[in-house]
């Protein structure tokens, strides 16, 4: 697809690469090349500013659920932009859409998820849920109750805190986190690089071992939370051994730790289900966020979701004029929940999780078609959320030496061809607007092949 456009894209780039800090971006490398300048999109493509259109096969950055250039979302978020663009719901007052959006989407949340506090991206839904967290187990009465245990290769968000949950060890090159008195780190549930001749099932005994094992060692009365992707996204698409995420829960139950499910990726249909906790792990979560898909990308929105039981105790006034000091100036913000309003209007009016179970399937099986490549050691994921792993080695595993080019070299190959898939180190990750047709699969699909 092309367009006829006249951006005077030299000079854009001139301005941005002297100007704009990109984040999570190789400087030096950047400098040399620039950026593409993304100028308009519609449905599943975007084009750049020479008029070049491309699939895209990352949804933004997992996020644009229901494709671009939604006229529908853009009046909804113009109309409440005029008859009354901000008030803060701090204390006594809120706005139509900011209480209409709390009603509706926790009618849609897994059972006794029913009060939501608004942010404007996941890693504040990730701050704010360890923040509620610890006012919690203060309010019950237990200071002590405070750590929060995460995994490795477990992707949480990009501030302070949300970096320190993240157990990606490449992201923490060169920055500090918050240290062990907070955070404790188990293992990622990676199957296919599970320990050699051990059974899924029994892999799933010794991940569950090892938590059970991580909560006595730091004493349960010190553990606060649990914090788990249902599948782990920038980690690389990592889906656990069936059953591991239940059987978590039920050890979370047992030594009283809050379970939060980091739904930021998952949730608003990417697996099929508005929220996946328990349509597809058969779990109740004690706290959910979620943010990207929460308005397809259309303004900055998160939800930090918290159950009744926890709400109760949080919401008891203790000492006099004591506050529940937390909170953004725009939590809540009027137009982000327009957007949201309107994105989940369009999902039910559109089945789009009908959509995503229906296609779903034929995804990841003509992905998987591609396991007869030498390169390609494992494909993986769910419905809307796939990724294939590419190795020097398929019996070993081993990956190619200067592992991290392959997965940029393959999507150069792609980009060229007028696909765009997300390089993650050797991994090339596929995350589509929920929208995308059979048709567009499978080109995607032959252009990875190619
Ligand atoms: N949690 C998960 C699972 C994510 O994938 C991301 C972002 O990719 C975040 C949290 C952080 O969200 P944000 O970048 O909106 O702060």
């Amino acid at each position: 697809a092309r367009r006829n456009f006249a951006y005077d894209t030299e000079a854009i780039r001139a301005k941005d690469v002297a100007h704009h800090v990109h984040p999570w971006t190789d400087f030096a490398d950047f400098e040399k090349t620039g950026s593409m300048v993304v100028a308009e999109a519609e449905g599943a493509t975007i084009y750049d500013s020479e008029g070049q259109g491309y699939l895209d096969g990352i949804g933004g950055l997992w996020c644009v659920n229901l494709g671009y250039g939604r006229d529908e979302i853009a009046q909804a978020m113009a109309d409440q932009a005029r008859r009354m663009v901000y008030y803060s719901s701090f204390g006594h007052h809120t706005s139509v859409p900011a209480a209409e959006l709390a009603a509706k989407v926790t009618g849609l949340a897994p059972a006794g998820l029913n009060h939501v506090l608004f942010g404007t991206g996941g890693s504040m839904a990730n701050d704010t849920a360890i923040r509620i967290v610890h006012f919690y187990f203060n309010r019950l009465g237990k200071p002590r109750k405070k750590k929060i245990i995460t995994r490795h290769d477990g992707y949480h968000g990009s501030t302070y805190l949300a970096m320190s949950l993240t157990g990606v060890a490449f992201d923490h090159q060169g920055f500090d986190l918050v240290g062990e008195e907070l955070i404790a780190r188990i293992s990622a549930p990676n199957c296919y690089r599970r320990p050699a001749g051990t059974t899924e099932a029994e892999f799933l005994d010794l991940l569950a071992g090892e938590f059970e094992a991580k909560v006595l060692e730091l004493g349960p009365e010190t553990v606060a939370a649990f914090i788990a992707e249902p599948i782990m996204g920038a980690g690389g698409v990592v889906v656990a051994p069936a059953g591991y995420h239940r059987r978590i829960w039920e050890l979370c139950r047992k030594y009283e730790i809050l379970y939060i499910a980091d739904e930021v990726v998952t949730a608003f249909g990417r697996l099929g289900h508005f929220f996946a906790s328990e349509a597809v792990f058969g779990m109740q979560p004690d706290i959910l966020t979620c943010a990207k898909g929460f308005s397809s990308a259309y303004a900055p929105l998160s939800g930090t979701l918290i159950s009744d039981a926890f709400h109760e105790v949080i919401s008891v006034p203790q000492a006099p004029g004591a506050l529940f000091t937390h909170g953004f100036t725009y939590s809540g913000h009027p137009v982000c929940c327009a957007a949201g309003l309107k994105t989940i209007e369009i999902m039910e009016r559109e089945d789009i999780c009908g959509h995503v179970r229906r296609v779903g399937p034929y995804f990841e099986r003509r992905l998987k078609s591609l396991s007869d490549l030498p390169l390609v050691g494992d494909v993986r994921g769910s419905h809307f959320m796939l990724c294939v792993e590419n190795v020097a080695d398929k019996e070993t595993k081993a990956l190619l030496p200067g592992e991290v080019q392959i997965g940029k070299r393959i999507a150069a190959a792609a980009q060229a061809r007028g696909v765009l898939v997300r390089p993650i180190a050797h991994l090339n990750v596929l995350s589509p607007p929920l929208i995308l047709t059979e048709a567009q699969i499978d080109r995607m699909v032959e252009t990875l092949r190619d």
